[in-house]
């Protein structure tokens, strides 16, 4: 192996998981691929690569689905929490790269491993809870149908934890990739989601709801590193602090975007037929947040930046506690189809998330395959329904 990756960062161990077989082991890292293969991404294609046969079926048992983080996840680096899932992508057939941020990296490295690798595929429903080194395939017969929300809080209510930001973390699929919908995501932490190539569909077609990590391993950092460490981390939170764009993403997340966006343009409307949005003030990041709703900040593990907030519905349908959606997720009903509702501030994104599949291609997909639509880019009716895309979201 040789002593060429000397300064940490990884706990140089991975969790292999055969679902048919249901055999869990745990394997040694080589430091050489993880020197030349920096960070989860990385990781995963060359495991990914190295273990494939080439023209498998993205949903065939073969394929895996791995779980992975890079070398600073889970330290005082700022937004270290993310994660990377890999797996073979089922709309191109070739690579899933799918990344989530909120606190689930930080706690798969905290259970003991640097990656999970699932391969096979479950005659039931499960699903998977690493702990300190220690994993267990457990029943999930009773979660199965349940939303990504709903799957995490009867998971953290199990496990005796409540809030998301202590204790436990939870990935999961949502009925979307239990029924195998092409671009279904996978949602970790109520509302942080790996949202391309896929990767939801590959753990519904393995029969695994979710994964569960916990623990209380350390990440190693080379004692002839610890200084300069501390003086990067400190530089960049300064610096991410004092940026405009982290001044602007601190106040008002990514909403605060919107109207620098179309002043210069960059916004698509009616589907790029456009792009002056008439009455921009209600995308306006002040009146968001002093008309429509409140919000708490929620940090991701180790980030300053505060730019994700949860919102509450006080009641309806669709009451609980959401994400505030990002300046992305507006984009696709609220402007590329011209509609404004303010409940659909938080309604459709909450739909997606709850059922976790993506908002943009999910927005986009409904727009296109309108059958009012037709060829007519002007017909106002379709434009100024309220209520065609959340039809489809409920579907
Ligand atoms: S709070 Fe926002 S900026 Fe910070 S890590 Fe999470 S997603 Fe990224």
């Amino acid at each position: 192996m040789g002593n060429r990756f000397p300064a940490g960062g990884y706990l140089e161990k991975i969790l292999r998981v055969d679902l048919t077989e249901r055999r869990i082991i745990d394997e040694t890292v080589c430091a050489d691929v993880l020197h030349q293969f920096i960070g989860g991404t990385g990781l995963g294609i060359r495991l990914l690569y190295d273990e494939l046969k080439p023209g498998i079926d993205p949903y065939s048992p073969e394929n895996r689905v791995i779980f992975a983080t890079g070398p600073v996840t889970g330290t005082m680096v700022p937004g270290s929490g993310t994660y990377s899932v890999i797996s073979k992508n089922t709309l191109t057939g070739l690579v899933a790269a799918a990344q989530a941020n909120g606190f689930f990296g930080a706690r798969l490295k905290y259970s003991g491993y640097d990656a999970v690798v699932v391969q096979g595929r479950s005659d039931r429903p499960v699903y998977l809870h690493i702990c300190d080194g220690k994993a267990e395939l457990e029943d999930a017969s009773d979660l199965v149908g349940k939303d990504t929300f709903e799957t995490d809080m009867l998971l953290h209510r199990k496990y005796g934890e409540d809030g998301v930001e202590h204790g436990i973390s939870v990935a999961a699929i949502g009925p979307a990739g239990e029924n195998l919908v092409r671009y279904a995501c996978i949602v970790s932490d109520r509302g942080h989601v790996a949202s391309s190539g896929g990767v939801g569909a590959i753990m519904g077609s393995k029969n695994l709801k979710a994964i569960v990590v916990r623990g209380k391993h350390g990440v190693p950092i080379h004692s002839s590193n610890v200084k300069s460490y501390l003086e990067n981390v400190k530089q960049w939170v300064e610096e991410a602090k004092s940026s405009s764009m982290g001044k602007l993403v601190s106040n008002y997340g990514s909403i605060g975007f919107f109207v620098p966006y179309h002043s210069r343009g960059w916004v698509p409307v009616k589907n790029l037929t456009t792009n002056i949005f008439a009455g921009e003030e209600v995308f306006e990041a002040e009146y968001i947040r002093g008309r429509l709703h409140h919000v708490q900040p929620r940090s991701c593990h180790g980030c300053t930046f505060y730019h994700c907030h949860t919102v509450e519905v006080a009641k309806g349908t669709y009451k609980g506690v959401v994400g505030e959606s990002q300046h992305v997720l507006r984009s696709v009903p609220q402007k590329r189809l011209s509609l404004f509702n303010r409940k659909h501030f938080t309604q459709r994104p909450r739909l997606c998330k709850w059922r976790a599949f993506p908002f943009y291609p999910g927005g986009i997909g409904k727009s296109y395959g309108n059958p009012n639509r037709g060829n007519n880019c002007s017909c106002e009716s379709f434009w100024a329904s309220q209520e065609v895309l959340s039809a489809g979201f409920l579907k």
